[in-house]
């Protein structure tokens, strides 16, 4: 039977999304930010982290294929939703669920490096440095967490506990 242990409680995530927050309107004062979220496990980070926000932001939404109904990468990154609007000259923060492999966000990088924004940069609200397998800097990290597998606000297991308001670990 699979059991939750809450890692990270509700109000932690909260605090510390404020403090998320606060660096990018320092780093911002003038906006717009174009927030890209990536679907579908980082749409309440992504909700909670633009209303703490004070700096100007546009949201845009991509859909990549993901783990499917397991709990490991198949390595292969898949782009299924693409942007609604060009980026070209615009500053670009990709806001991530969690960083893993670094396989998914590396692939990303690359798409949007090609549509020439002014700046690119990553949040993530977890990362999971143990597991990397492909280099990649993150600018805004939430939690750095070990290496077990996590669900809630937002992050899914077959689809099943994203609406979950802490951050919890899942086991058999
Ligand atoms: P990466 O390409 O960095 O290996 O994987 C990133 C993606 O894998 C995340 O966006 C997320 O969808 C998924 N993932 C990685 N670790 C976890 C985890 O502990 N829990 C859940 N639910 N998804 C994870």
């Amino acid at each position: 039977m699979s059991q939750l242990r809450v890692l990270i409680p509700a109000e932690k995530i909260q605090e510390r999304i404020q403090e998320l927050a606060s660096e990018i309107d320092r780093d911002y004062p003038e906006g717009p930010v174009y927030m890209v979220g990536i679907l579908k496990g980082a749409f309440i980070f992504l909700s909670d982290l633009v209303r703490a926000m004070k700096a100007p932001a546009r949201l845009e939404f991509v859909g990549i294929s993901s783990y499917g109904r397991g709990k490991t990468s198949s390595g292969e990154v898949r782009l299924t939703k693409d942007l609604d609007t060009s980026v070209e000259g615009q500053h670009v923060i990709v806001v991530e669920d969690i960083v893993d492999s670094g396989i998914t966000l590396s692939y990303l990088l690359q798409v949007f490096q090609s549509r020439k924004p002014k700046s690119l940069r990553i949040a993530t609200l977890l990362d999971k440095p143990e597991r990397r397998q492909r280099p990649v800097h993150v600018d805004y990290v939430g939690f750095k967490i070990p290496d077990e597998f996590v669900v809630g606000y937002g992050l899914d297991f077959a689809e099943d506990y994203r609406n979950l308001p802490d951050i919890c670990v899942l086991s058999e």
